[in-house]
């Protein structure tokens, strides 16, 4: 018996020594991939709900592996943040996205907001406010066409530090919004005491909003939290027009989702724009 249990014991730890080493190899490679610049921004539109303008794009990183070839956020954003290489990671993405605002304004291309999302260690570790002045400075873009996307649950670690540094950005003139609302544990106390612009609700409940009574209360909720808190709210996964006649009947301001466009290549998204100016 005791023999099987050290095999038991060594069993489980050669498990967890292989997961622990895969994840050193990933952390490394994810370290190397910063530094030579392995990833590039795809852009979706976000539409406005009346007139049917694109006003906005989202950025959204992908990780260009030489190995795998294109990997999604969701598959390396969790250990990026567990380790750090958010912080530089994020950087890149802060300078690129501005850096790409300026080429597309210096070519005519008509204007829209573009909207960056920030992980949680970035708001409470890294010196935001400065990484987002010097993208501004750098590119010379006028802070008014960034928009920051931060979560409620990095929101509300610390409130009155959160208060202080949201203030310290909407300084800079950029406009800020919650992401995914209405899955973390926001208080709308503290909604009132946030100097922030937009809501994006979550597309966790646009997605069933026709179907679910829950969910449309929900989201009906959310949208009149919003209205009288003079909010502007964005549908974030509208996949359906029944979903986007709804949201439109409620009064949501703009749309982003597959129903509309998907994330699209730079070249993609200078197509479309183009094309909807001459429309
Ligand atoms: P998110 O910020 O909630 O971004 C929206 C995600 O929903 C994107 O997935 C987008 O492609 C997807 N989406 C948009 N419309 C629809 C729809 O109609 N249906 C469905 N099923 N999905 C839709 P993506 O690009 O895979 O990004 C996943 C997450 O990765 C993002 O969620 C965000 O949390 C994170 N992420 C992406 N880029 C960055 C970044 O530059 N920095 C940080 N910190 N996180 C990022
Ligand atoms: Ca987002
Ligand atoms: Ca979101
Ligand atoms: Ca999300």
């Amino acid at each position: 018996a005791k023999s099987q249990g050290q095999g038991g014991f060594c069993f489980y730890s050669a498990q967890l020594n292989e997961r622990l080493h895969e994840r050193m190899q990933l952390e490394f490679k994810l370290r190397g991939a910063v530094e030579r610049e392995e990833f590039f921004l795809e852009y979706q539109p976000i539409l406005d709900s009346k007139t049917g303008r694109i006003t906005a794009v989202e950025a959204l990183l992908r990780w260009n592996d030489p190995e795998k070839g294109r990997v999604m956020p969701d598959s390396f954003i969790p250990l990026a943040e567990d380790t750090g290489v958010i912080l530089p990671l994020g950087e890149w993405v802060l300078r690129t996205a501005c850096a790409k605002l300026r080429q597309w304004q210096d070519a005519g291309v008509m204007p829209v907001r573009m909207a960056v999302n920030i992980s949680g260690r970035q708001f409470t570790q890294g010196d935001l406010s400065k990484t987002v002045e010097d993208a501004l400075l750098q590119s010379g873009v006028h802070p008014s066409w960034l928009e920051l996307e931060l979560t409620e649950t990095c929101l509300i670690k610390n409130v009155e530090e959160t208060v202080r540094k949201l203030c310290r950005l909407k300084g800079l003139c950029v406009s800020i919004s919650i992401d995914d609302f209405g899955t973390g544990y926001s208080s709308l106390q503290y909604l009132k005491n946030f100097p922030i612009d937009h809501l994006k609700i979550d597309r966790g409940f646009i997605n069933n909003v026709c179907e679910l009574p829950d969910d449309r209360a929900i989201v009906d909720a959310i949208i009149g939290i919003a209205k009288a808190m003079d909010l502007h709210v964005i549908a974030e996964g509208v996949e359906t027009r029944q979903q986007a006649e709804h949201l439109m009947r409620r009064g949501c301001d703009e749309f982003q989702g597959y129903y509309f466009y998907r994330p699209l290549p730079e070249e993609k998204l200078l197509e479309v724009l183009a094309s909807k100016a001459a429309a």
